[in-house]
């Protein structure tokens, strides 16, 4: 049948061309399915390149490898020092810090704008807060494409300047997140690329952490691997990857999923525990892991279902026990980000409630550095503008016209 665009919740599929990026009939979003199984090797050993790497089982072929920045190949260490919490269960890190631009957020980036490019866009945009602008932004100037970061209007300047300094256009808008998102799926489709948190290729690119702690761990699945969750898309990306594993034969089993939230901000976790098939929007979203405070997820209810039909389990950790866990790392040469380090603390609070056996293996999987507060450079070869969603479009169709 070919490589096609399937929706996962109400499963019609439409051609791998095609432009959408998530379900026209249901709205979930839509995920690549259709690769030769056989071609699924993993590791052509000696590539660096992710896209040369993995290439066979990405929509993307390596015609863009160039693009290439040092993504992936991250390491996965030990940390017996780190696991006192743990009931003898032994520790690793995923430690995506890593990354060109500090995140695991690169692995999407790099396949989603390979993907723009093989389509012919020479713009690419998206909505985000943080790490995933400044992976794009990055990947977009090292591709010489125009980048668009839409960020919602509470975003001090400083938090921006890592994503200007690659010479991004930012657009401060004053609408949240969610209301952002929605919208980009509408602006202007045909000319610029939007590469968000779920979109179909960054998912493709995330499944490749799975590939990954694989190989490393002599095609042998974890016990456990536990992923800091905001929209979602990392999380089924990581699934994804294992399921593709499993069905090449190359593990024999899946490792059991762990969506780790914090507690003030845990749509997902919440509506799990409540036994709901969707998830509620969170009122008053609140904690210190900014990368993970999304209140309306939009691969929350894709979570869900996944989990109601692999199996799955969802842990909220408080804010106290994330930055003490992010000290915990640091104390053994690890310094993620809170959102990095809320997998350390899951892995406690698991242990706590005696899910950890002696001698399992939890891989944790750190999402990004703790060293992302740099000051602003003084001149930013990118703008920031502000506006509001009305004349969103109309700051696009400007930005459009200048090069
Ligand atoms: C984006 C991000 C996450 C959340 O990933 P999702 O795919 O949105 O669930 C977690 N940690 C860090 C550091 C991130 O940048
Ligand atoms: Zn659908």
């Amino acid at each position: 049948m070919g490589l096609r665009l399937q929706c996962t919740s109400c499963g019609s599929s439409t051609p791998a061309s095609s432009l959408d990026l998530r379900c026209t009939g249901c709205g979930e979003p839509l995920e690549f399915h259709g690769y030769e199984r056989a071609a699924l090797q993993t590791g052509h050993e000696g590539e660096r390149s992710l896209l040369r790497r993995y290439g066979s089982s990405l929509p993307v072929r390596d015609t863009f490898s160039h693009i290439y920045l040092g993504e992936g190949q991250t390491p996965l260490l030990e940390a017996p020092q780190a696991a006192g919490g743990l009931c003898g269960a032994s520790l690793l890190f995923k430690n995506e810090t890593v990354n060109p631009t500090w995140s695991f957020k690169d692995r999407g980036t790099v396949v989603a704008v390979a993907d723009a490019m093989e389509r012919g866009f020479g713009h690419v945009g998206v909505v985000s807060t943080g790490n995933m602008a400044a992976s794009v932004a990055a990947y977009g100037a090292r591709a010489g494409l125009r980048v668009l970061v839409i960020v919602s209007g509470r975003i001090p300047d400083f938090k921006l300047a890592p994503v200007a300094v690659y010479g991004a256009t930012v657009v401060r808008v004053q609408a949240d997140y969610a209301a952002l998102y929605d919208m980009s799926l509408r602006l202007a489709p045909e000319a610029v690329r939007f590469v968000n948190s779920d979109s179909p290729s960054r998912i493709e690119g995330s499944k490749t952490i799975a590939y990954e702690v694989c190989e490393q761990m002599g095609y042998s699945a974890p016990r456990w691997v536990i992923v800091p969750t905001s929209s979602g898309g990392n999380l089924r990306g990581i699934i994804k990857g294992f399921e593709e594993l499993k069905g090449a034969g190359l593990i024999d089993r899946l490792p059991g999923f762990v969506c780790a939230q914090a507690a003030g901000c845990a749509p997902i976790a919440d509506a799990w525990v409540q036994g709901l098939t969707r998830v509620v929007e969170v009122e008053h979203p609140r904690t210190t892991a900014h990368a993970i405070e999304n209140p309306r997820p939009p691969s929350g209810n894709a979570v869900l279902r996944k989990f109601g039909r692999i199996g799955g389990l969802c842990v909220s950790v408080e804010d106290e026990h994330i930055l003490s866990a992010q000290r915990l790392m640091a104390s053994v040469g690890v310094f993620a980000q809170p959102a990095g380090a809320v997998p350390l603390a899951a892995a406690e609070v698991m242990a706590a409630r005696g899910l950890l056996c002696a001698d399992d293996k939890v891989v944790c999987i750190v999402t990004g550095s703790g060293l992302k507060h740099v000051p602003m450079p003084a001149a930013l070869p990118g703008r920031i503008l502000d506006c509001s969603p009305r004349q969103l479009e109309g700051c696009m169709t400007e930005w459009l016209g200048v090069s």
